[in-house]
């Protein structure tokens, strides 16, 4: 069974099993696809700023009458969310503050709503069905499996009323089908949104030197190249965040979706030395010393990362300071672990609504960012808007102008010139 999107084609990676390359050429900046959701969820925490059925950013959203929780543009889009919102709507209700499902167990209700009222299949399952979608569930450890049980103990309790499940051997699959097949819809400054499955997305293999970039428009995925590509050339997307040095980044692909990569990136090494770079000092810095800052990076990184919901603003920003004192005995501040920390301790000063402080974070960040980074990457663009908001909001409208014009050049690339996060952004600079 096999369908095309033009211009496409399904094929045998060699090493990677199923993957996508295209029969055309494609420039920098073209759209390859645009692919509707099949299923997916606003996060709970942005209700009320995004349209639950559009993911329209708007001010005025209309509530829903019954549950007061779940928010429109008009009437039309509560109508077509309906069959979705019916399945959460009355619980919320009735469990009241005690209604905490997790958003991939809201996915999952999702899905399985879908799969019962849908005869026909999706549109955006051009060429990937939803039932094909790799589930590694023999992989899953004991950590993962105890997370699935409790999602799945969670769609029980709070789905019980709308929804006939399948056995528990097929939810565990599609458990694990949404933690390898899942996408992070993010917004400009990439904060997270939302989830959803997009079939013919989950497709595109992994490389560190991806040849298109992913990014939303409303609740559809947009894929569209950020390097010139030729027909046969195997379309590829990073599954990672591509900050960090080869190891690292093949300890999350190996965790998460159990494979090594093996692109010419990870082969050549060619930018892990500038990642991990080390303080220049008169007497060099013994290999050992470095390792062991090297180890002492990653259990921070690992401990903030645990800790991050149960430690109040001003103890985490304690962390942050002390862990680059630390590490900056050994590492130069354009080191990524550095980065990585001063990342956090910016969030922190935003959440503390320390302006100050989270422009002198970002000022540091940004210049390393735009090296270690490929040339069109959400985190340098978004870091750029960050920034250019913030010079903004303090009044320093030309650092905020020339921060805004770096962000769109990545940003034409990556969502379009004809985005409306690029509308708003014209219209941002325009104001007085
Ligand atoms: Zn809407
Ligand atoms: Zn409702
Ligand atoms: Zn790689």
């Amino acid at each position: 069974m096999m369908s095309c999107i033009e211009g496409f084609e399904r094929f045998d990676s060699p090493g990677k099993g199923r993957g996508l390359r295209i029969t055309r050429s494609f420039k920098v900046g073209e759209l390859l696809f645009s692919s509707p959701a099949y299923s997916y969820v606003l996060s709970v925490k942005e209700r009320g700023c995004y349209c639950e059925f559009c993911f329209t950013r708007k001010e005025h959203l209309a509530r829903c009458g019954k549950c007061k929780k779940a928010f429109y543009c008009n009437v039309k889009c509560q109508k077509g969310d309906w069959p979705m919102h019916k399945l959460e709507c009355s619980a919320m209700t009735a469990f009241g503050e005690n209604w905490c499902p997790s958003e991939t167990s809201r996915l999952v209700a999702r899905i399985l709503a879908r799969k019962k009222t849908q005869k026909q299949r999706c549109v955006s399952e051009k060429i990937l069905l939803i039932e094909e979608l790799q589930s590694h569930v023999e992989d899953v450890d004991n950590e993962k499996r105890e997370m699935n049980e409790a999602d799945i103990a969670g769609l029980h309790r709070f789905y019980s009323k709308h929804l006939e499940f399948p056995d528990h051997k097929d939810l565990l699959t599609l458990f694990s089908q949404v933690a390898c097949n899942g996408f992070t819809i993010e917004d400009d400054e990439l904060s997270h949104m939302g989830t959803a499955i997009y079939p013919d997305v989950a497709l595109i293999n992994h490389s560190c030197l991806p040849s298109v970039i992913v990014t939303y428009n409303g609740t559809s995925a947009e894929v569209r190249a950020v390097q010139d590509m030729k027909p046969g050339d195997e379309v590829l997307i990073s599954y990672i965040d591509l900050l960090y040095p080869t190891d690292d980044r093949n300890n999350r692909l190996r965790e998460s979706y159990y494979f090594t990569c093996d692109c010419q990136e990870c082969k050549s090494r060619s930018k892990d030395k500038a990642k991990l770079k080390v303080r220049k000092q008169s007497d060099p810095i013994e290999p050992e010393v470095v390792n062991n800052m090297v180890r002492y990076a990653r259990k921070t990184i690992r401990e903030f990362r645990a800790l991050r919901h149960m430690k109040t603003p001003s103890e985490l920003m304690e962390m942050c300071e002390q862990s680059l004192e630390e590490m900056g005995a050994v590492f130069d501040d354009s080191n990524v672990y550095m980065l990585h920390m001063m990342y956090q301790a910016m969030g922190v000063c935003l959440y503390m609504e320390d302006i100050d402080g989270a422009v002198r974070y970002g000022e540091k960040i940004l210049k390393p960012y735009s090296k270690l980074y490929p040339p069109y990457s959400l985190n340098v663009s978004s870091m750029y808007l960050k920034l250019g908001r913030l010079y903004m909001g303090l009044g320093r409208r030309s650092m905020g102008i020339s921060a805004f014009k770096k962000a769109m050049v990545i940003m034409e690339v990556a969502h379009g010139k004809d985005h409306y996060y690029l509308t708003e952004l014209h219209k941002e600079m325009a104001q007085k």
